[in-house]
């Protein structure tokens, strides 16, 4: 019986196709530690982010190439994950944070805190680090919606952040007193932003999550150019006057040159005792934005009181209700979201993610 190569193990994983960054995992750079022993091949697959959607299809895919190879008895796959980094410079953050992420919206109240608090605690669960920056300076509702009620005492010049269901977070309303209104304008506005950003101490961070301001007013604008943006989500509801707001909102990122990740239509039905589904605020909206934008839909989330009940109770509901619809259809969104930064990040670093190189 000949003996198994490491060349012949790469040429059957050569084979295997990452299906969002369609290529294959020799050339992605993905394969690491083969190591052959008595016919049972091991190595590691290197993904580009932990919440990949075909974590099991490539696991499975890439153990039955190997096992075509003659004389191999038995493949042991370990699945790995290393996020790439965008490549834009941070200058106001000095800690390296790979990836950062908008989560914004036309109009208040549409869900996009929601939004960004479950798509955070998502990334966390698949085993991302990952930051959550509120900075809904008009209505800072994410600490109430995590449980945190306020920051760690400072060990320096810098803030720590809070730590909450595997994410660091922080949030203008840990910084001003209950109550107290946030009336900034300007260039106030835009010191205080710019410090916000610069004087937290995050650690690494695959993503940062930043929860904007609604609306496209100076507060959005400060921020999206103070700190540089990977990509950005805009969250709407599916009635038309939403959409309309929605669409300012993706022309301001537009305008900004922030590519637009895609659209999330949140409150998309409610599921009824029977089964079925009411649309309550009309039905197809966001995918209609989407289409005539030529912007991505990442999909919808249906309506559930737990949503609210969560929210108000700081249990968020991927963490809380892990099997409701509600809690799929975000953790969905985040993986499509992880899934979209990568592509873009190893489209800017020319196929092979930086941070992977070995
Ligand atoms: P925004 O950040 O856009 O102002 P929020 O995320 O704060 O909106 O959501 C507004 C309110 O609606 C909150 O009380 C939240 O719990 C509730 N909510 C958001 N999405 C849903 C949903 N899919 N089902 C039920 N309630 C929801």
């Amino acid at each position: 019986m000949s003996a198994i190569t490491k060349e012949a193990v790469l040429a059957a994983l050569g084979k295997v196709q990452e299906p969002d960054l369609k290529q294959d995992l020799v050339t992605l750079n993905m394969v690491r530690n083969v190591e052959i022993e008595n016919g049972v091949v091991s190595f590691t697959v290197m993904l580009t982010t932990p919440a990949c959607p075909f974590r099991v299809k490539i696991e499975r895919d890439a153990k039955e190439a190997v096992m075509t190879i003659a004389g191999v008895q038995a493949v042991a796959v370990k699945m790995d994950s290393d996020v790439p980094n965008d490549g834009r410079m941070r200058g106001l953050v000095k800690t390296p944070i790979r990836n950062a992420i908008a989560i914004g919206s036309g109009k208040g109240g549409v869900g996009k805190s929601t939004v960004s608090v479950n798509v955070a605690v998502a990334l966390a669960q698949a085993g991302a680090r990952v930051g959550l920056l509120d900075a809904d300076i008009y209505g800072p509702n994410t600490p109430t919606m995590l449980g945190v009620e306020k920051l760690p005492p400072p060990q320096g010049p810098k803030l720590i952040p809070a730590e909450a269901y595997g994410l660091k977070m922080i949030s203008m309303g840990l910084l001003v007193k209950p109550g107290q209104p946030l009336i900034w304008r300007g260039p106030m506005l835009n010191s205080a932003i710019r410090q916000f950003l610069g004087d937290v101490e995050w650690g690494e961070l695959d993503y940062l999550i930043v929860d904007l301001p609604p609306g496209t007013g100076d507060a959005s604008l400060s921020l999206a150019q103070a700190l540089p943006l990977s990509g950005a989500v805009v969250v709407t509801l599916p009635q038309l006057v939403s959409l309309e707001d929605a669409g300012r909102g993706l022309n301001m990122f537009k305008t900004l040159e922030v590519p637009v990740l895609g659209i999330v239509e949140n409150m998309s039905y409610l599921e009824l005792p029977d089964g079925s589904r009411m649309d309550l605020f009309g039905a197809g909206g966001g995918e209609y934005l989407a289409k005539i934008t030529e912007t991505d839909y990442l999909g919808g989330i249906p309506i559930d009181q737990n949503v609210r009940i969560g929210g108000d109770t700081g249990k968020p509901i991927v963490a809380e209700h892990p099997d409701s619809p509600v809690a799929k259809a975000l953790v969905e969104i985040a993986q499509k979201i992880a899934s979209k930064i990568s592509v873009a990040a190893i489209g800017v670093n020319n196929s092979v993610p930086i941070n992977i190189v070995e």
